[in-house]
């Protein structure tokens, strides 16, 4: 079992709940972009004591990578990272739909799938039914 990577000092959720919205979650039936049912938009889980695993265990990289600097905070950025493997997964706001081609953040995501490349590493965004691999 591998311990979960630390949060970077100074950052927390606060009201985003991002990760509450636009992944899939088997375990809840429920579809990319549907809000949780146990979520109240703005303020956040109405379970969280007893949230589930899959909930507690997760952090976006925003939380838990340094590098990702104050613009990729995903209440500005309306867009959560993660990794997956090789894929660095981009869930895009669908109320945002081109925020990921707008600066700084189109660079970055085109540095990271330069850097994951020799590695076999790419970028995958997501909005929508929409996917653009960088
Ligand atoms: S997307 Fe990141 S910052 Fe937002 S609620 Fe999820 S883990 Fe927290
Ligand atoms: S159970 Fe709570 S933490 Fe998990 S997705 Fe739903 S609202 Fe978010």
């Amino acid at each position: 079992m591998h311990p979960s990577p630390a949060i970077v000092p100074g950052r927390s959720c606060g009201t985003c709940t991002l990760c509450c919205r636009l992944p899939d979650i088997d375990l809840f039936d429920k579809p990319a972009n549907a809000w949780c049912r146990h979520c109240i938009e703005g303020k956040g889980c109405s379970i969280y004591a007893d949230r589930p695993s899959v909930c507690r265990d997760f952090l976006c990289l925003w939380m838990t990578e340094e590098a990702l600097g104050e613009a990729w905070e995903p209440s500005r950025s309306h867009m959560m990272v993660y990794r997956q493997g090789p894929q660095i997964t981009v869930l895009v706001d669908p109320d945002h739909p081109d925020i990921w081609r707008r600066e700084p953040y189109h660079a970055q995501l085109r540095a990271w799938a330069d850097e994951a490349e020799p590695n076999g590493g790419y970028v995958i965004v997501f909005w929508q039914d929409d996917v653009f691999k960088i």
